[in-house]
């Protein structure tokens, strides 16, 4: 058996069977780091451009391995979407951030909602929305305190998750639609899709400073999003030179290193306090 997994290997890219055999270590090590409680939600700020308060935050997984140190959601959601692993890892996520969403509700009332990013096959999975009600139950959260993130592929690459979407609308749920203007998550969608809030892409925001013309694509995106009455939040701003821009461009929702890097939930009051780039 040793000898033919040998030969076997020799009809492979040497790198993409590398690659599997990392994603599929990866994914073993996962199922234990759920088990184990080596994962962590980190919250980033949302803030409103006119006054960089955060308005609300979003919620993003990282993952402390005991000897790989922080690994990064680049590198496990993708193999965690393929072994169907990110199923019980997304309700891990979804129940973290509404257990703290809840505590900080009563602690700091300021927050309007706290984001969670929602795979494709964890949207598709039967009974999604219900497992979201039965979650925001559990800890007496308002479903308008929860935002679901979802791109394009998760609601049209076949089965429920449009369904499941519309089902989150009518419990009281915010959908947005992550990476907006990236092939994740286009125009169409936005027919048929019922979305309350769109994420503008990093892309989009990156070059905003350089010359005139390369915010041509961040102010279409703005005028889409006021025409269909959504709310826009700007990814990835990371100078306050692309904030004036943002500003200018009608922009009022910015995310990004600028405002803050995500952080582990504990630090947030403190940072609600300090002082902000204004
Ligand atoms: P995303 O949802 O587009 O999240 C934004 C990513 O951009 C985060 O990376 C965030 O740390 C990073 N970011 C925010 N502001 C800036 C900035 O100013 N500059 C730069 N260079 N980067 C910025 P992160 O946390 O590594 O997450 C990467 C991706 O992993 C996320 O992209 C999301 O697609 C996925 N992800 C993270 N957490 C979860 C989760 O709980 N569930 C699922 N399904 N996916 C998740
Ligand atoms: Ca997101
Ligand atoms: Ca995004
Ligand atoms: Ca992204």
């Amino acid at each position: 058996a040793k000898a033919q997994g040998k030969g076997r290997r020799v009809t492979y890219e040497p790198a993409l069977d590398q690659h599997s055999a990392e994603q599929a270590r990866t994914a073993a090590d996962l199922r234990v780091a759920l088990d184990t409680g080596q994962l962590r939600l980190h919250y980033q700020p949302i803030v409103r451009l006119s006054d960089a308060q955060t308005v609300a935050v979003e919620a993003l997984v990282r993952w402390h391995h005991p000897e790989r140190g922080m690994i990064r959601p680049d590198l496990f959601i993708p193999a965690a979407e393929r072994t169907g692993l990110i199923v019980p890892v997304g309700q891990w996520v979804l129940t973290e951030a509404c257990r703290q969403a809840a505590r900080w509700r009563d602690e700091l009332g300021a927050l309007e909602y706290v984001s969670v990013n929602v795979s494709p096959r964890q949207l598709r999975e039967a009974g999604f929305a219900a497992q979201v009600q039965a979650t925001l139950l559990r800890f007496g959260l308002h479903p308008r305190h929860l935002t679901v993130e979802v791109t394009e592929t998760a609601v049209f690459d076949g089965g429920s998750g449009l369904e499941e979407l519309h089902q989150l609308k009518r419990l009281g749920v915010n959908v947005a639609l992550d990476d907006f203007g990236t092939g994740h998550s286009s125009l169409g969608l936005l027919r048929t899709c019922p979305v309350d809030l769109l994420k503008v892409d990093k892309s989009f925001i990156d070059n905003i400073t350089d010359q005139g013309e390369r915010s041509v694509i961040a102010e279409a995106l703005i005028g889409i999003s006021d025409g269909l009455r959504l709310r826009a939040v700007a990814e990835g701003v990371e100078t306050q030179a692309q904030a004036d821009v943002l500003l200018r461009l009608g922009y009022r929702y910015a995310q990004g290193y600028h405002f803050g890097r995500p952080m582990p939930a504990e630090d947030l009051p403190a940072h609600l306090n300090a002082a902000h780039p204004a």
